[in-house]
């Protein structure tokens, strides 16, 4: 299942991964691992596991995995190779849950850190004015979520899914649909501490050392190695009312999605999705959204047209159920919607939150979560959506979907614009994700490289459009590719590169920039 084969002298093994044979200095270099005191220990054998990932299309296998006691064992370990300079071609990936699509977690004949083993801090709750959580870089966003919930606390901006690591999320942006009104996770964050490609162990805030700061947030695992970080939390509401319509015209979806985002006085979360067909619709709602009226949803007749399903959550609690009601009726009676498809369910915040968790859980059981992923994540200017979805969902995707369809727009002006995160130039934008899995073998419609076609059909229509469109979990083959995505921002990373990872030791799996040796 190797798809990229870097050195043309490659094999598979069983595991698909990639046996190249070991450099002439490097059984040197890797015993000089074993002089290095740490608390924890490196694994030199069995590290097949950190060559996998989420997308499970790119399998490059480690000469090591680290499994850190303390952040200076991490330290320890990237000095050393540092200090190596140009003598040693060892690289280091973090390797958070490793739900990266493209082997952005994996080091090709190199070092995995596995940062769940980071145990050095446990999670510690601040209250107060300005309440927020300390956590390992490492930590999952589901245990940060039960934690701070103790305190009836909890973050403002998640992603879909919680079973990611802060730091891993925290390297791209984290997004979902609290982002249009509070930016995505890399924007509500109010220090980290990093340890950077030299091996050193920095804390950094807007305030101090802050270029490394704004660097690492969104930096793709460029800069330094998240190993702890402070995030910003708000009172938790206890329950949601979680509601969602349809509509057969896009212009008439997105119109209403940008209505609701253009507003303080909104509902808290703001999402939506596209289905293609019946199976798509009623799969989207039986896998977690279980509305009061599930007959309803399951009878609605689609017809075979492509429907936009708005996805709305109001925060509150059991004491303010009727004013929460009486506000989510009328923004409701504000929208466009097909008036027979109004489905609502309430429950609880952290069961809204776990969602995606349910359907993963009812995909493992059928064999169907450790499938090929082709996902595919744009960031398109509202001026060009309605060209996107016409041609996309009009040409391009018009018989299934492989997977979920989201898109939602957020406002540019509640983001961070000095983050290392890319984004179109343009106040509002949208998210289209393409959550595709594909079906091991097939050469059918299902099958991976059916799937990657129409990809990269997607992106060659962005690309001839101009649409002015930014990957999100971006994934390049060549520098000059790089170079287009950051733009402008680009001389500012090859800078912040230099300074903090100058060897270019750190997160070779993103394949942005080659270890100098
Ligand atoms: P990994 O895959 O382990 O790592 C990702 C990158 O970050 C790698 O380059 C790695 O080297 C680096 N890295 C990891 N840890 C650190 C660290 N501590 N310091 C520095 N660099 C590090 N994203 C969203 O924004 N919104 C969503 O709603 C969303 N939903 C998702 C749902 C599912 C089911 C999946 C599989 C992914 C989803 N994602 C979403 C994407 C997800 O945010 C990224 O794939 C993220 O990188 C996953 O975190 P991880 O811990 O698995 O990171």
């Amino acid at each position: 299942s190797c798809i990229l084969d870097e050195t043309n002298i490659c094999s598979s093994d069983s595991f698909g991964t990639l046996k190249v044979p070991p450099r002439s200095n490097s059984t040197n270099i890797l015993s000089s691992l074993e002089t290095l005191p740490l608390d924890g220990y490196f694994s030199f054998e069995n590290n097949h596991h950190a060559a996998r990932d989420f997308g499970n299309m790119y399998h490059f296998l480690p000469s090591v995995v680290l499994h850190p006691k303390s952040v200076l064992d991490i330290s320890t370990t990237i000095r050393h190779i540092f200090q190596m300079g140009s003598a040693s071609e060892l690289t280091v990936a973090a390797r958070g849950r490793a739900h990266s699509l493209q082997g952005q977690a994996q080091a090709h004949q190199g070092i995995v850190i596995s940062m769940e083993s980071l145990q050095a801090l446990e999670m510690q709750v601040h209250t107060g004015e300005m309440p927020y959580v300390e956590v390992s870089g490492g930590e999952l966003w589901i245990n940060i979520l039960h934690e701070t919930l103790k305190h009836g606390l909890a973050p403002k901006s998640w992603t879909d899914y919680l079973h990611l690591t802060v730091g891993g999320t925290l390297s791209n942006a984290g997004i979902s649909g609290q982002a249009f009104r509070h930016g995505p996770q890399i924007d509500n964050i109010y220090q980290l501490e990093v340890v950077t490609g030299k091996g050193e162990v920095v804390t950094c805030s807007e305030k101090q050392n802050n270029d490394l700061f704004h660097a690492v947030l969104g930096g793709l695992g460029q800069f330094g190695i998240i190993t702890r970080a402070r995030i910003s939390l708000e009172l938790a509401p206890k329950m949601v009312k979680w509601i969602r319509v349809l509509y057969s015209e896009f212009s008439i979806f997105s119109k209403d999605q940008e209505h609701l985002i253009s507003s303080e006085n909104t509902f808290d979360y703001i999402e939506g999705f596209v289905i293609i067909n019946r199976t798509g619709l009623l799969n989207n709602w039986v896998s977690s959204f279980s509305p009061k009226d599930p007959l309803q949803a399951r009878e609605f007749k689609s017809d075979g047209r492509t429907l936009y399903c708005l996805e709305m959550v109001k925060y509150f609690n059991p004491d303010e159920t009727k004013t929460m009601n009486q506000i989510t009726e009328n923004l409701l009676s504000k929208l466009s919607y097909i008036p027979s498809t109004l489905f609502h369910s309430e429950v609880s915040y952290a069961r809204f939150l776990d969602r995606v968790h349910v359907s993963e859980k009812k995909l493992q059981a059928k064999g169907l979560w450790e499938v090929p992923h082709p996902w595919l994540n744009l960031l398109i200017p509202k001026s060009r959506i309605s060209d996107f979805a016409k041609e996309v969902f009009g040409n391009i995707v018009t018989e299934t979907s492989n997977g979920p369809i989201l898109i939602y727009p957020v406002n540019q002006s509640k983001w961070n614009n000095k983050t290392s995160l890319v984004t179109p130039d343009e106040d509002v934008f949208y998210l289209v994700a393409f959550l595709s899995s594909a079906v091991p073998y097939s050469t059918g419609t299902d099958g991976l490289e059916h799937i990657l076609t129409k990809n990269k059909r997607i992106l060659n229509f962005c690309a001839t459009a101009q649409l002015g469109m930014k990957q999100y979990l971006p994934h390049y083959n060549t520098r000059e590719e790089w170079q287009t995505h950051f733009g402008s921002l680009w001389e500012v990373f090859l800078q912040r590169k230099s300074a903090y990872d100058p060897w270019a030791i750190l997160a070779p799996g993103q394949r942005i920039f080659q270890k100098a040796t």
